[in-house]
């Protein structure tokens, strides 16, 4: 019999000892010998509206509403513009850009009661920071439309004379993101084309280097709709057999330039599906966020993830592509912020419904003032949790399956270090970062040298791997909506 179905009946029955006093308990149904492990009434379902907040798109939605028009963008108060560099040449856009910038992001903070350091951070790669240096055209795109199961048609996009080998390298740190037609040329942000409910966006399943091609998901396209004068972001279906669903795809006559769409990351445990160890103040409590342990319930557990006790644990796994995660409501604020909010999610619910959680929102976007007062006393941010949202922004891999102490790297991302100690170099690969635990030293991995550094070199000039830029500088990362 499967473990922990049905009554026991009767089997396993024990007396209880008598030396043991009986102690109060709570008032309850317990599990135990008598009452059946499983048996109906021992076990505690949650109730329909519990199970419907632990799962709702609509309640993440309509509270990251709340967050961006509810409370006058307080959140936002802090926003730090980073260029996240990498080696090699960055493929994004001309000539003067692959000298001095990398992956843009901007970096909000926001107030939080339930962060050991009373903020999260939502990275944002803006739209545009990786942009085709050439327009789209025709020869250079194969649509692959033959297999009977929509779901598997692709584009492929030849771009060879238009990046080099290294250069088409580096958007293994795109794979998962989406790319939209609307940008009008290839400088970084005047092209980007606002509001463009022309474009659509395919996400980036593969990138090949030896055959010089990038291939995109043909069968879930996205792209910004127009209501009321409003603008949206909405997931369109796709189905070529189909007349009534319109034939979307990128305009390739040579007007348009292909640019990466707004990507988004937060490190809350919402989003994460994990939670990191608070490093900084171990002292001052040792709860199970400042020692993560595994969790019982999760059967996924890489080598990765045994070796990452006491740092961080993990209770679900992060989609590779953005387009199947679950955004959590620090996201949808965000969203509303780039100019891209979800048109409605999926399930969103009937009036009677929608009044009970209009109700709550407004009840949970009410932050206590102390709540504010403490985040900005005790701004000591952790590196570690900072530089972990950066990371998967920029497209390093958090997470990566396999023995990668045993060089089984299932992906081709880069991806982030954080031991205490030096990885070794037969472990690592270009540009993967190793942030030393508990500290601010980040370095990036050198496969030419085998070594790591601090810097990134670009035409005798040493950047930093992660700069952080005023408002007012021309390279600095800027949201176009
Ligand atoms: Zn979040």
């Amino acid at each position: 019999m499967a473990k922990g179905l049905g009554s026991n009946l009767g089997r396993n029955f024990k007396l209880a000892s008598v030396k043991r006093p009986i102690t109060p308990r709570a008032k309850g149904l317990y599990p135990g010998a008598e009452t059946g492990a499983g048996e109906y009434g021992s076990v505690q379902f949650p109730t329909i509206v519990e199970q419907y907040n632990r799962e709702s798109d609509y309640k993440r939605w309509k509270l990251g509403q709340e967050y961006y028009f509810g409370k006058g963008r307080t959140w936002g108060d802090r926003q730090f513009n980073i260029l996240a560099r990498f080696l090699n040449a960055n493929p994004s856009s001309t000539t003067d850009e692959i000298e001095s910038t990398g992956s843009r992001e901007v970096v909000t903070l926001f107030p939080s009661s339930t962060s050991p350091e009373n903020a999260w951070y939502v990275a944002t790669r803006v739209r545009g920071s990786f942009l085709f240096p050439q327009p789209i055209q025709a020869s250079a795109l194969t649509y692959n439309q033959s297999d009977p199961d929509p779901s598997n048609h692709t584009i492929t996009y030849n771009v060879t004379g238009i990046y080099n080998a290294q250069q088409l390298g580096i958007y293994t740190v795109c794979i998962g993101d989406q790319f939209e037609d609307s940008a009008i040329g290839p400088s970084f942000p005047d092209d980007l084309v606002r509001r463009d409910t022309d474009s659509v966006a395919f996400t980036l399943i593969a990138v090949s280097v030896s055959s010089m091609t990038m291939t995109f998901d043909l069968s879930k396209p996205h792209r910004r709709v127009n209501r009321n004068g409003h603008i949206y972001w909405k997931k369109e279906k796709y189905d070529p057999d189909d007349a009534t669903i319109p034939d979307l795809k990128w305009k390739d006559d040579g007007t348009k330039h292909l640019a990466s769409s707004f990507s988004f990351f937060c490190c809350c445990p919402d989003c994460l599906g994990g939670a990191v160890a608070n490093l900084d103040k171990p002292e001052r409590k040792a709860t199970l966020e400042t020692f993560p342990l595994p969790n019982a319930n999760r059967s996924v557990n890489s080598a990765w993830e045994r070796e990452g006790v006491g740092y961080y644990r993990q209770w679900r796994s992060l989609p590779n592509r953005k387009d199947q995660r679950r955004e959590c409501k620090h996201i949808h604020a965000q969203r509303w912020a780039c100019g891209v909010p979800w048109l409605e999610p999926d399930d969103y619910p009937t009036a009677s419904e929608r009044d009970v959680l209009e109700f709550m929102a407004s009840a949970e976007k009410a932050l206590d003032p102390r709540e504010y007062l403490e985040y900005f006393a005790n701004r000591r941010l952790s590196f570690d949790r900072f530089v972990l949202t950066i990371a998967e922004s920029a497209g390093l891999t958090l997470f990566p399956g396999g023995d990668v102490r045993d060089n089984i790297r299932p992906s081709n991302a880069p991806m982030l270090w954080n031991d205490r100690d030096e990885p070794l170099a037969s472990w690592c690969r270009n540009n993967d970062w190793w942030l030393e635990r508990g500290t601010q030293k980040l370095q990036c991995f050198n496969a030419t040298t085998q070594q790591f550094q601090a810097t990134v070199p670009k035409s005798g000039v040493t950047y930093p791997i992660l700069e952080f830029l005023p408002d007012d500088v021309p390279t600095t990362p800027k949201i176009v909506p």
